[in-house]
């Protein structure tokens, strides 16, 4: 018998005047990660379909169920919309199912057809009970629901349901720019955000010989997971160690980590200027470490005026970690390497931190040319998916 894959729309389909642009971009990146399948996709305004070959099905769910932009999907038969061809398709279609109570929900677009919605319905669940043993009708709570969906040129038949990804279209939203450590929080973040249509370049510090390639390592793992959401995914490499090592030199012990992170703050907001993004995005949770707090928060942030996304801001860290889970960034993100972020840590570093503090403390060194070397020196390499490339010589 003859299948489809049927698309339900997600949050896109509240969208009115510019549903197509929405439409148009899931249907992009669609045919872009199935474009090594033998399939035909086709859009309108309320749905896609998806033709493909049967040994493909699985693979194709998957990817499917990985796209943004989707509320759910169906395998669904497919016959010509002649009464006698939804017949026979449906029979054929419950035989092999195992199921001891049904329900038959007909939806006709094609008014032409020439019964109504409700009377088909008991046509065509007098046909079953005729045909088949040890069944009844059950509307409340059946085994098998089946949905009839009669359309101008050809009826779908199905009984399954799965969930898709939900959110917007990647590509539909400008450009982010995410804060990629090896931890667990940011490469949630990024998924997080990739749900509302952003697609972002990811900017990984790293401060070798304090970090390991292991932990760069570690964080191309992430950003190959995170791809598989889009096509590919800009990570910027920047080295941090000078920095970082004039911070350890010249200033106060509890404030290093405040200043480290105005320095990763200002180094954003250049690439933001340099890559085109609108936002910075990063793992930060409200309270979780000293330079969380709002007070932290507030006195990091004012370095930029570029706008901050802190999707997990308000998770536990047991939510994040089960979202972690979810998209099988957790067991890379706990390898334990060190962070940047986590060598020297301070013994007490400044839960309250003084923005008068910082300021007099980071204008010990000369970090504006630390920083624009930084920038300028800093290496980016295209992460898809798939690819196994080793970038261990790349500084
Ligand atoms: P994560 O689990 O994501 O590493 P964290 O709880 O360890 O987060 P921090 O180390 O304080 O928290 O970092 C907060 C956020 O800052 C991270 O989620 C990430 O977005 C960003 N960040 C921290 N270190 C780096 C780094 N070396 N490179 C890029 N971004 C970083
Ligand atoms: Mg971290």
């Amino acid at each position: 018998m003859n299948r489809l894959i049927l698309i339900k729309y997600g949050e896109l389909s509240t969208k009115k005047g510019n549903r197509n642009y929405f439409i148009n971009t899931l249907y992009n990146n669609l045919k872009y990660k199935l474009s090594s399948y033998n399939v035909k996709i086709d859009k309108d305004r309320a749905r896609m379909t998806i033709h493909f070959s049967d040994t493909d099905l699985d693979d194709i769910k998957e990817i499917v169920g990985n796209t943004f932009g989707i509320h759910s999907y169906h395998v669904a038969y497919v016959c010509s919309s002649s009464a006698d061809d939804i017949k026979e398709t449906l029979l054929n279609i419950v035989r092999s199912i195992d199921f001891d109570t049904f329900k038959i929900e007909t939806k006709r677009s094609n008014k032409s057809f020439p019964i109504h919605s409700q009377d088909f319905n008991r046509v065509l669940g007098g046909l079953l009970l005729k045909n088949i043993d040890n069944i009844k009708v059950d509307v409340h709570n059946p085994n098998l629901w089946i949905k009839v969906e009669i359309r101008d040129k050809e009826t779908y038949i199905y009984y399954d349901s799965f969930a898709g990804k939900g959110g917007y279209p990647i590509g539909t939203q400008a450009k982010g720019m995410l804060m990629l450590s090896g931890g667990i929080d940011s490469p949630v973040a990024g998924f997080l955000t990739m749900k509302r249509g952003v697609k972002f370049d990811a900017v990984y510090f790293e401060a070798i010989p304090h970090t390991s390639l292991d932990a760069r390592e570690k964080v191309i793992s992430l950003c190959r997971k995170l791809a598989s959401y889009t096509d590919c995914i800009n990570l910027h490499i920047v080295n941090f160690t000078p920095i970082q090592e004039e911070i350890y030199k010249y200033c106060r012990d509890e404030y290093v980590i405040t200043i480290m992170r105005r320095m990763m703050y200002r180094i954003m907001d250049l690439l933001c200027k340099k890559y085109d993004g609108k936002i910075i995005i990063n793992g930060e949770s409200i309270g979780q470490v000293a330079s969380q707090t709002l007070t932290s928060m507030s006195v990091i942030n004012e370095v930029t005026c570029v706008p901050v996304i802190r999707p997990v801001a308000c998770m536990d860290k047991l939510e994040i970690m089960k979202i972690a889970r979810d998209i099988d960034t957790y067991e890379t993100s706990i390898l334990p390497y060190e962070d940047c972020c986590t060598v020297f840590v301070p013994k007490h570093p400044v839960i309250n931190p003084k923005l008068s503090v910082a300021k007099v403390e980071e204008e010990k060194f000369d970090f504006e040319s630390l920083i624009k070397e930084a920038v300028d020196n800093l290496n980016t390499i295209k992460i898809f998916e798939n690819d196994s490339e080793n970038y261990n010589d790349l500084l």
